[in-house]
């Protein structure tokens, strides 16, 4: 196909309203290819490639013209004009073109790739990579941002992580709540890159889990981060959309006392009268993380989501410790259901909170809370800041000096012990009632005996005041795991612990830590659980900490390490490097190096690639590229690396050589 042949409709349309002299700058400036990308472009960009308004109006008329004659079956149509949850499918609004109205006036626009100068490497998700990133404004400002890039795979890039990083934008650019990331804008380039609000401070579960000498997160402000979240859940649901992917790993720090959800790569339209969504297909999920009738049916809600809200409250008050860790997805439905297991109690979460967490958690979606209502009970369930007035230095007691701030965890008039959280310290304990004052700062003392707060603006919140409507067993599961377990974790971060599935029903081939993105992948969920299947033998995540099952899972095979990513015959057989490997700080700085030398690589992948070169970065670095473009393409590999080997190895450049002849 010759380079203009994918655009000609654009030369057209252009010619048809005397338009052509802007083709060029539209393709390559724009980075407008199909009609669809319209959809991003704002009047401010075709001002800066000198289009008048005028000339705008008359474009949008034979772009609106050729829309309706026209019934796109075009990729990006497909998925966004059929998620997206505003009832037309995309027309031109207020007599622009199809730009994006954002309330607050900021800049959610495509997005020249020129403008936007990627750098440091912020983590890695289920679409691809995330970089710290600036971006340059037509007036020459620059602001810093993060850029996340859909990961070309080895389906190519029309595959399910297409769809999924569609969605997430056509969700965010909807979105507009000082709790839930922005979106900026959306780079058309190869690979698509979505330009969104930096949050510099990073994840929640990173902070939480961070090893000292970082403190650790004050009580009170965990208390102010649930209400936050809360705000921007109920905010969600007023937009009909359910999030399904809640928990502290998608929550981020845009300053220290300040939240914002992010990750919308799962989020869904809640459909129907019943106001739900039932998946449609093997998918993976969050399986610790979710309510059982997304377990057992693939059906979520806002409900789930609040049952997830639940369970990211527990993550928050436990040093984001892993929900239900050793609990392998074909038993978690069954404790739940059959046991009424829970999650127990963190040793920094008040009664109070506990019990809410336990609404959150009623078997029947319709006893749970709403978010508006959840907001009210937070607000009833804050923890009381008193000052100490004498020194306490008893062995067994939180030690505390006059003027020290404390928040009380747990205490009422009754008692003469109370638990709380020294301001100065960070540290937590019982300390006598006694030794604190109210004086200097008010309110009362007496943390709340629970959730029996009223309803939140008017609305009349669901399930009994003493929390569920049926008896729940606050079953004690191990206690909280080791600090090995952490360590692994920690040198594992940027891999989501999210996406594993209940119906992956084996043994959980990590061990109890993350999940590696080729597991998350190659765990589907199908539409029903027909019923708890048998139990598979089960290692238990205290005992291989960071080992990964050698057995071949029982679930098809769709993530990108199981196939040819390396290019070289037996590469399908490698694995993950073991713990010794994981730890060598030589081999951890190869990884980095390749990982930074080749566009759009997972940690994984660039592990793969390094064993079977045997450590060779060079050779690993080739074999990727040569894989990446591959995955562009259909040449052969041979094809691939001699192109590769005419641009110098310069994988954009051969990748763009590669597009302009496909
Ligand atoms: P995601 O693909 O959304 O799961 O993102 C992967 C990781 O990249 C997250 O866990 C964060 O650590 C990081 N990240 C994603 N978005 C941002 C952002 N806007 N600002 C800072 N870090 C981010």
């Amino acid at each position: 196909m010759l380079p203009e042949a994918r655009s000609l409709w654009l030369l057209r349309l252009l010619r048809d309203v005397q338009l052509a002299q802007f083709y060029r700058p539209i393709l390559e400036e724009l980075n407008v290819t199909r009609p669809e990308h319209f959809d991003f472009v704002r009047p401010e960009d075709l001002d800066s490639i000198g289009m008048g308004r005028p000339a705008q109006r008359r474009l949008a008329e034979a772009l609106k013209k050729y829309r309706s004659g026209v019934k796109s079956k075009n990729w990006v149509n497909k998925i966004l004009g059929g998620f997206a949850p505003e009832p037309k499918e995309t027309p031109p609004r207020s007599g622009s073109l199809l730009c994006l109205h954002d309330p607050e006036g900021g800049l959610k626009c495509l997005i020249p790739e020129s403008a936007v100068c990627r750098g440091e490497l912020l983590g890695s998700g289920c679409f691809g990579v995330v970089h710290r990133g600036l971006w340059t404004l037509p007036s020459g400002q620059s602001i810093p941002v993060a850029v996340k890039s859909l990961r070309v795979g080895p389906q190519g890039p029309m595959g399910t992580e297409l769809g999924d990083f569609l969605r997430e934008v056509s969700v965010m650019m909807k979105l507009t709540h000082p709790h839930v990331l922005r979106l900026h804008g959306l780079v058309l380039g190869q690979p698509l890159q979505m330009v969104m609000e930096l949050a510099p401070l990073g994840s929640l579960h990173a902070r939480l889990t961070a090893p000292a000498p970082t403190s650790p997160l004050p009580v009170a402000l965990l208390c102010l981060f649930l209400r936050q979240l809360a705000g921007a859940m109920a905010y969600l649901g007023s937009c009909g959309l359910v999030h399904r992917d809640l928990a502290t790993r998608n929550l981020l720090l845009a300053s220290p006392r300040t939240i914002k959800v992010a990750d919308f790569g799962l989020v869904r339209p809640l459909g129907g009268a019943r106001g739900r969504y039932v998946m449609g297909g093997p998918r993976p999920i969050p399986y610790a993380w979710c309510a059982p009738e997304s377990l057992r049916q693939g059906a979520f809600s806002s409900a789930s989501d609040v049952w997830m809200f639940g369970v990211t409250l527990w993550e928050m008050f436990s040093g984001g410790e892993e929900p239900w860790a050793g609990v392998p997805p074909y038993l978690l439905l069954h404790r739940l259901e059959k046991d009424r297991a829970r999650l127990p109690r963190p040793r920094l979460c008040s009664r109070a909170l506990y019990s809410l967490a336990l609404r959150c958690w009623a078997p029947h979606p319709a006893d749970r809370p709403s978010f508006s209502c959840l907001e009210g009970l937070l607000q009833e369930a804050r923890l009381s800041e008193v000052r100490c007035v004498r020194e306490v230095t008893e062995p067994g007691a939180l030690r505390m000096e006059p003027g020290d701030p404390i928040t009380v965890i747990d205490g009422s008039p009754d008692t003469t012990s109370w638990k709380g959280q020294n301001g100065r310290t960070l540290k937590v304990g019982n300390f006598p009632a006694s030794a604190v004052t109210l004086a200097d700062l008010g309110g009362s003392p007496v943390a709340h005996p629970g959730p029996r707060a009223s309803p939140a603006r008017g609305e009349r919140c669901r399930g009994s005041p003493d929390g569920d409507r049926e008896r729940t067993t606050s079953q004690d599961l191990p206690p909280a795991q080791s600090q090995r377990r952490k360590v692994a974790l920690q040198r594992m971060k940027g891999i989501s612990r999210s996406l594993e599935s209940i119906l992956s029903l084996g043994p959980r081939p990590t061990g109890g830590g993350s999940s590696p993105p080729e597991l998350r992948h190659t765990r589907a969920m199908p539409q029903g659980l027909p019923d708890l299947p048998p139990r598979p033998t089960f290692i238990s995540s205290s005992s291989q900490p960071t080992q990964p099952h050698k057995a071949q899972p029982p679930w098809p095979q769709r993530g990108p390490l199981n196939d040819h990513r390396t290019g070289v015959p037996g590469a399908s057989k490698a694995t993950v490097p073991s713990g010794g490997l994981l730890s060598d700080p030589e081999w951890q700085r190869k990884v980095t190096e390749v990982e930074l030398s080749v566009h759009g690589v997972t940690y994984q992948e660039c592990q793969v690639a390094l064993r079977t070169t045997r450590g060779d970065v060079a050779s690993a670095i080739r074999n990727l590229k040569v894989d990446q473009l591959f995955h562009l393409s259909n040449r052969s590999r041979a094809d691939c690396r001699r192109i590769l080997e005419h641009h110098q190895w310069d994988l954009s450049a051969a990748s763009r050589y590669i597009l302009a002849r496909s």
